[in-house]
């Protein structure tokens, strides 16, 4: 096999080197990761492209008339899989958070960073769209890196300016199918087809977040891994030593060595496959790092040379710290048994939470200054009238109709002002002023303890309480 120097591909001038994307004067150091085929690779491209079709379809597809996932923020309104959430529901998004992040804090503790390599869309569309686009036009790694420290040539630019003009419209597809999460495609193609002078604001969402997208990929790149992303600074608290991670088998690899005679060597030939097809750029023989994505193109780079070598694959391979100190790892310790229940509580929290979540929420308040400067009137025939608002949401997907009536004080009616029964479409909010009218000999100490009883067309009913106010007696 020809090896490349690991130093032509950008990688490990100097073991002093502290940034494995940075020079000693402080620049960036270009990486120029080989793709190193095999087993995990086949693996992690299948489920890269299924998520990549997950995310595209998510918003097309339609539950219950909404797109599967729509997080509309104008509205406030985050809808899932055909159950949408509303600003009252607060308390139930809380519990779905919690539930997500303390999920992750489980998977993290058995996995290690199993969804940096395999489903962080930064790994996902870096490794599996932008960079075989870049090696389309622009050739192998070694290639790539030979054009770019050479003085550069037309064909360089000419090879540049294509592949960026392929990033710019796989971008584009990305930003538009990103925002329609969070305007819908129904409104997209609006803004689409309509004049321009009526959404420029689309052109900049769109301008701003495809050259963010084409920033991230064609430039900043394993530097969003490395020095951007938060979870990877929470993996020192998350990551204990029973955890699964990709490592190198110092036991077995040690002493690491070239040359065809092996004796008291290990089974390292220290050829840097490993080093030459990592996106961050480090050498996993030098132990765990934060800058380690997990996403195991070390491990099908070093089996091929293992298999070329004639030794047993897995000199770097899928083990917890303890498994490589020889000690048996425990998938069931403390942190996980904490996780699980703390998991399992807030799952069954929000489990239960939806399931008895109220068709309608009913809020009632008072409607001073709406054509009544007192909080009550005396009427001609001496009942005593309050004005209040009812704010009532539609949290069903479909349409209902509602009407209110006063259950107490004994006496009192309601009318409605504006047309009864009220319509109210799927997902609407609708304020509703009522008129309420109660005897004069309910009130006691200026207040009359009022039921309000809403009667939807469904057959369901909400009943709200509301002190009136009146004369003291
Ligand atoms: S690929 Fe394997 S054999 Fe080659 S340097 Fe890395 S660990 Fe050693
Ligand atoms: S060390 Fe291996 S698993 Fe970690 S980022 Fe580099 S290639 Fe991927």
């Amino acid at each position: 096999m020809a090896f490349v120097p690991a130093s032509d591909l950008g990688i490990l001038d100097s073991p002093e080197e502290v940034l494995s994307t940075m020079t000693k004067d402080g620049k960036r150091r270009w990486l120029y990761p080989v793709e190193s085929a095999g087993r995990y690779l086949t693996r992690r491209k299948i489920v890269g492209w299924a998520l990549i079709v997950f995310f595209v379809v998510l918003p097309i597809v339609r539950v219950g008339g909404k797109p599967a996932l729509f997080l509309d923020v104008a509205r406030r309104e985050f809808t899932f899989v055909g159950t949408t959430f509303y600003p009252t529901d607060t308390f139930l998004l809380m519990l779905m958070l919690l539930t997500a992040f303390v999920g992750i804090l489980l998977f993290t503790a058995l996995f290690g960073r199993v969804w940096c390599g395999w489903g962080c869309p930064q790994t996902v569309y870096l490794e599996f769209v932008f960079r075989p686009i870049e090696r389309l036009v622009e050739g192998t790694e070694h290639a790539r890196k030979k054009r770019d420290d050479a003085p550069h040539t037309g064909e360089w630019y000419a090879r540049r300016a294509l592949k960026y003009a392929a990033y710019i419209v796989v971008a584009a597809l990305l930003a538009h199918t990103f925002v329609a999460y969070f305007a819908s495609w129904d409104r997209l193609i609006r803004w689409m087809t309509g004049d321009p002078r009526d959404h420029w604001g689309y052109f900049v969402l769109m301008a701003v977040t495809t050259g963010l997208i084409v920033f991230d990929f064609a430039i900043f790149r394993e530097q969003m891994c490395t020095i951007a992303c938060p979870y990877a600074r929470l993996q020192s608290v998350l990551v204990d030593p029973d955890s699964l991670i990709v490592a190198y088998d110092p036991d077995r690899g040690e002493p690491r060595g070239r040359g065809k005679s092996r004796d008291g060597k290990g089974d390292c030939i220290d050829c840097f496959a490993c080093v030459r097809t990592c996106p961050t750029g480090i050498d996993i023989r030098d132990g765990l790092q934060m800058e380690c994505v997990a996403c195991t193109q070390c491990v099908d780079a070093c089996d091929s040379i293992m298999d070329r070598v004639g030794k047993p694959k897995g000199l770097i391979r899928y083990a917890s710290e303890h498994e490589l100190e020889h000690v048996p790892t425990k998938r069931v310790r403390a942190r996980t048994i904490l996780y699980s229940i703390v998991f399992v509580g807030l799952l069954s929290a929000f489990t239960f939470k939806l399931a008895t979540r109220n068709a309608y929420d009913v809020n009632v308040g008072r409607n001073v200054g709406a054509g009544m400067s007192a909080p009550f009137i005396t009427m001609p025939d001496g009942q005593i009238a309050n004005q209040l608002r009812l704010r009532v949401r539609n949290q069903l997907g479909k349409p209902v109709t509602f009407t209110v009536e006063a259950e107490t004080p004994q006496g009192a009616s309601v009318i409605v002002i504006g047309p009864s029964p009220v319509p109210l479409k799927p997902g609407e909010m609708k304020r509703v002023n009522i008129l309420v009218r109660a005897p004069r000999a309910t009130f006691i100490n200026g207040t009359a303890d009022a039921t309000f009883v809403l009667r939807f067309s469904d057959g369901q009913s909400v009943e709200e309480a509301f002190p009136l106010l009146g004369p003291s007696r």
